[in-house]
């Protein structure tokens, strides 16, 4: 009823305006609802994970292990430009457009159909912005008729979706200072919701909401224990508890960023955000468990207080940001549903959490070699350290004992989506096995300089394979099923109700595999490395598969002797979209 009173009102007003000059109207778009229930709706992608929760599952079920040997490329876009780097994003989907970003804080809007252009913005980026790793970006939200993306000199940008113009363009930080944006926002009761990149330079992780319609802020969550909320305005909550876990002024410039991005979970009513590497790396510089570094913040999205904390890696000496999405499930487990959540963390460890509180259900290794940690102990939550494998204290000396490390900071699992799927109940995980030499040096902050005081080289493990998608179990945390790829995988997961899953891998192809053997089961070059998210929806009875292409990240640019392996993997920027053909 109040859609069709929408539409009218829209109808009328579109009528009244013929003729007239003005700002265009947009067509109204999804609201609410819609991006709440956009896992179950198979005719549209309208969320980054496709769903709030970010489970990446689509029920669809045309494109199966038998039928998917049929699948072609409809046709394929390019993202145009000089500068190709790394492509990143998930597309968005909606009323027979494609919103897509691109490297170089680009995005375009496509037709479903044709792959014709309806419009692109190319966000102005000022000399001087310091990402760290490649200039992407993960994807753009959309929410009645504007479309929202983060921009890599740290602003968030609202754009008419019909016709790419800007409606507002807001500061999230200083670029200035090292901070910059390259998550999807997510959008939640009507507030656009973010965080913030620049973990290496020593800012304040955030967690900040703002009012989609003005761009408006309504609050702000620091991560760093010390730092001061705000709330419409106005200073709300202490972080934590000053010096807590921080010691002096440190807490000031700590990390902690929300690079990624968070996933929310409608049942509990909380925004899950995992927070970054404390600054800086060199962790005898910063006694304590530094909270809220490297952990998942459950949040309030009505006023962006912390419910509760769960973190991964106190005391983090190894880059292992706790970034990695948490991705709530139903666990069923001993005859009972538990309200879970999952997180294959950057340290090694999946982890299964009780999302109403926070509490240690389980955590388990996903890769074959874990060296800063025994094991975490499930009473108490923490790792079982093994002290002599954290890089050395260099005190006063130029360089700390060097130690060999496992995973690499490049992480058990990087940025890349992983995803689950409630009718093999099992997660797919894209991880990466590697290890590195990493050892301390003394550092001071200085603003907009990096701030690490740690060097490092990183090293595969084996001569055969770095990347392994593997299906988890999250009952039993026992893997299922691997697949081994010669390059590091760099790409988000895609899993149907058809029995399929779909990943990209830096030698250019999408590939899709059976949900519960593992079996590959088809696959396509791209023509240039995927470390994009697929995703899959259904069009007038025909079901759709989207990648983007684009080699790049943080592999060619920190991955030290696997930087060298792949450094012949050419460069570049288009969209690729897949069907059956027509019978
Ligand atoms: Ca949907
Ligand atoms: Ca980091």
């Amino acid at each position: 009823m109040k859609r069709l009173f929408r539409t009218c009102l829209l109808a009328s007003a579109m009528a009244a305006g013929l003729g007239l000059s003005g700002p265009a109207l947009a067509a109204e778009g999804p609201g609410n609802d819609d991006l709440l229930n956009d896992a179950k709706t198979t005719g549209d992608v309208l969320t980054y994970g496709m769903g709030l929760q970010a489970q990446r599952f689509s029920p669809l079920d045309k494109l199966n292990p038998e039928s998917v040997k049929g699948l072609v490329p409809v046709w394929s876009f390019s993202f145009g430009g000089e500068k190709q780097r790394g492509q990143e994003s998930q597309p968005i989907i909606h009323d027979g457009t494609i919103y897509v970003t691109g490297s170089y804080s680009r995005l375009y809007a496509v037709d479903v159909k044709t792959g014709q252009k309806k419009w692109q913005y190319d966000h102005r980026l000022p000399e001087g912005i310091m990402p760290c790793c490649d200039v992407v970006n993960r994807g753009a939200a959309i929410y009645k008729d504007k479309i929202y993306f983060a921009t890599l000199d740290a602003r968030l940008v609202a754009l008419n979706k019909d016709t790419g113009k800007v409606v507002w363009s807001k500061k999230i930080e200083d670029y200035k200072a090292g901070y910059s944006a390259t998550a999807a926002p997510l959008i939640v009761d009507g507030k656009v919701i973010t965080g913030n990149s620049g973990g290496e330079f020593g800012i304040i992780g955030m967690v900040e909401a703002r009012d989609a319609e003005t761009g408006e802020l309504v609050w702000q969550r620091p991560t760093i224990e010390g730092n001061m909320g705000t709330l419409n305005g106005k200073e709300s909550t202490m972080t934590g508890v000053l010096n807590a876990s921080w010691q002096g002024d440190l807490y000031k410039t700590g990390g902690g960023a929300t690079w990624l991005g968070g996933t929310y979970d409608p049942e509990t009513k909380t925004l899950f955000f995992g927070t970054g590497n404390p600054a800086p790396w060199n962790s005898h510089l910063r006694p304590g468990d530094n909270l809220y570094t490297s952990s998942t913040l459950a949040i309030d999205p009505a006023n962006g207080d912390i419910k509760w904390h769960y973190q991964t890696t106190p005391h983090d000496g190894w880059d292992f940001d706790g970034v990695n999405e948490l991705v709530s499930f139903d666990l069923k487990k001993d005859g009972q549903t538990i309200k879970a959540g999952a997180k294959a963390d950057r340290n090694g460890f999946f982890y299964v959490l009780d999302r109403t509180n926070g509490k240690l259900i389980s955590a388990s290794p996903f890769v074959t070699k874990i060296t800063w940690a025994k094991e975490i102990d499930v009473k108490t939550g923490r790792p079982v350290y093994i002290d002599d494998n954290r890089p050395g204290n260099p005190a006063n000396a130029e360089k700390g004992k060097p130690v060999f490390s496992a995973p690499a900071f490049l992480g058990a699992k990087n940025w890349m989506p992983m995803a689950y799927s409630p009718a093999t109940e099992l997660f797919y995980v894209p991880a990466n096995e590697w290890g590195m030499d990493i050892w301390n040096e003394p550092i001071t902050y200085k603003k907009g300089a990096a701030y690490l005081g740690a060097g490092f080289t990183i090293k595969p493990l084996y001569d055969d394979y770095i990347g392994a998608l593997r299906a988890i179990d999250p009952k039993t945390g026992k893997i299922v099923w691997e697949y081994k790829n010669p390059a590091p995988l760099w790409g988000g997961v895609l899993t149907t109700g058809g029995n399929l899953v779909f990943t990209g891998t830096p030698e250019g192809y999408l590939k899709a595999f059976d949900a519960k053997s593992g079996k590959e089961v088809w696959k396509f070059n791209t023509g240039s490395g995927v470390v994009g998210s697929p995703v899959t929806w259904e069009q007038d009875g025909e079901q759709y598969v989207a990648v983007v292409s684009g080699w790049g990240g943080a592999v060619p640019l920190w991955g030290g002797d696997v930087a060298k392996l792949v450094k012949d993997i050419n460069q570049g920027g288009s969209l690729w979209v897949f069907k059956l053909p027509k019978a």
